[in-house]
């Protein structure tokens, strides 16, 4: 298996000469290990493997058998062809265990790893909630994070290097990546947050980590000075490399590909023969986790409709609906109860658009161009459009939706009277949605992307009572707290970070 950047570097020209299309097939093209610790392609585009592997009937039927761990193994083997299988089986092993994933609830089997909950069924029509918020900090992107941890562990000691994490958070990133990395041999964690602007619990989660390698830095500022600050620090390409820094963003394929396991797993668990297809309605934000829902369709999992789920910040919706992908600029970005899903682009969607065109570089790159110049393309086929592709999307199975504050309050009410259990405000907007697009016949299967502790207040407006904490986070606010408060300054981290990496 080898990887393709969305944007392919080899030059139009390349193609049409024979001896140059010989140098850029000669090129040697990424493996899944070399991949792992980068984020964008050196041309700018996101890295995407050069064919989705299949999956066959007879796979299928056998994968019914396996334990998550197993059903990871299975699916990351396909993908990461350079990783020892029996390594890759440690891995997974050390990662989706039931006391990771401890935070299962009652009528959740925690070795199930993400347990799945009927919520309704009748009139042929049936609706799952799959549970992918048990891990550590009780949202869904301990799914991928946790394994991210393990495999930069394995992979940096086998090239005895180091990794310094740099990033910036508001919130379930910041903490995801914390835990996975803390007491990580060879990684350390700067992790930047606006101060005093996260509630209470996610401060807590954060800063109670005492661990050496995990470095909080509280930026007097808001969120957006503390992505400046990465980005600045980012583009110093030699303090950079001196300093070893990565990222682990939302685009990193690791993430993605773990991600692409939970939707075999759901289906696999809703399902009793392959005859039988499901949906999946997805709370989305950066696209992310809906990309491994289209990786998995592509791999031929019978997956009918790919639901997105948009909050206020609709980017996602508008596109799925119209063709049109428009961008928005921050001061337009609603801080909403969502605020997961309140992004102004969609960091994944050009993976997804570079299947929709054919898998054409050229032409994503100039969709992707026309993004930064004019903040958006057309597919919609209309006048002075720039394709009309958005014609093809129902093949892939995408449909969207949005949901409001207004419309998650009432959900959260709604799903507590109903089923009697009290969901977060991220699930809230895919249950809404989910419900405008069940089929007869068709499993919907909405993913829980939080627990909803983690976003109490929307719960107490709704409610008009707290959130159930799990086991563990009584009393996390009065936990003695670590991190470092800074300005907003350039040059003052850059100090930091050197003298706080040893290199
Ligand atoms: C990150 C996140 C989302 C959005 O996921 P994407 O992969 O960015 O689409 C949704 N809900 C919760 C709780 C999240 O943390």
């Amino acid at each position: 298996m080898h990887y393709v950047s969305t944007r392919a570097a080899a030059s139009a020209a390349a193609s049409s000469s024979p001896q140059a299309s010989a140098q850029s097939s000669a090129q040697p093209s990424a493996r899944f290990s070399d991949i792992l610790l980068g984020g964008l392609a050196p041309d700018g585009g996101l890295y995407l493997p050069a064919e989705y592997p299949q999956v066959s009937g007879a796979e299928l039927d056998a994968w019914r058998k396996l334990s998550y761990a197993d059903l990871a193994v299975a699916i990351l083997s396909k993908f990461a062809t350079d990783i020892p299988a029996a390594d890759l089986q440690a891995l997974a092993r050390k990662t989706y265990t039931a006391d990771v994933y401890r935070n299962a609830r009652e009528g959740e089997n925690a070795a199930d790893i993400t347990p799945l909950r009927v919520l309704e069924e009748g009139d042929g029509k049936k609706l799952v909630l799959q549970a992918l918020s048990n891990g550590p900090t009780l949202a869904f992107k301990d799914m991928a994070m946790q394994l991210l941890g393990n495999l930069f562990e394995y992979t940096l000691a086998k090239q005895d290097a180091q990794l310094n994490i740099f990033g910036a958070t508001s919130g379930d990133t910041g903490s995801a990546a914390e835990y996975a990395m803390r007491g990580k041999r060879g990684i350390s964690v700067f992790m930047l947050s606006p101060h005093q602007k996260m509630s209470a619990f996610q401060t807590a989660q954060m800063f109670s980590l005492q661990d050496p390698n995990i470095l909080n830095i509280a930026v007097e500022g808001v969120f957006d000075d503390c992505q400046d600050i990465v980005k600045a620090v980012s583009n110093d390409l030699a303090f950079k490399a001196r300093h070893k820094i990565g990222t682990v963003n939302s685009i990193n394929w690791a993430r993605v590909v773990a991600q692409v396991v939970y939707y075999f797993r759901g289906y696999l668990a809703a399902t009793a023969s392959n005859d039988q297809k499901v949906s999946f309605t997805v709370p989305s934000g950066n696209f992310g986790n809906i990309c491994a829902g289209h990786i998995a369709r592509m791999m031929g999992l019978p997956i009918d409709q790919l639901v997105v789920a948009t909050n206020e910040n609709d980017v996602l919706n508008e596109f799925f609906t119209t063709g049109i992908y428009r961008v928005r600029k921050s001061a337009e970005t609603y801080h909403t109860s969502s605020p997961s899903m309140d992004i102004s682009k969609a960091s994944n969607f050009e993976r997804f658009i570079y299947d929709l065109v054919g898998r054409d570089p050229e032409r994503v790159k100039a969709l992707f161009t026309k993004v930064e110049a004019d903040g958006g393309f057309d597919l919609s086929g209309g006048p002075n459009s720039d394709g009309d592709e958005f014609a093809k999307v129902a093949q892939y199975g995408f449909v969207s939706g949005k949901s409001t504050h207004a419309d998650r309050v009432q959900t959260i009410r709604d799903v507590a009277d109903d089923y009697g259990i009290v969901i977060d405000t991220h699930t809230a907007d895919g249950i809404k949605v989910a419900k405008e697009h069940l089929k007869p016949g068709v499993t919907m299967i909405v993913l829980e992307t939080a627990l909803a502790a983690k976003f109490n207040e929307t719960i107490l407006e709704a409610l008009g009572e707290d959130a159930e904490r799990p086991a563990g986070f009584e009393d996390i606010e009065s936990l003695p707290q670590k991190f470092t408060v800074m300005p907003p300054d350039v040059d003052k981290m850059k100090a930091y970070i050197a003298a706080n990496t040893g290199l």
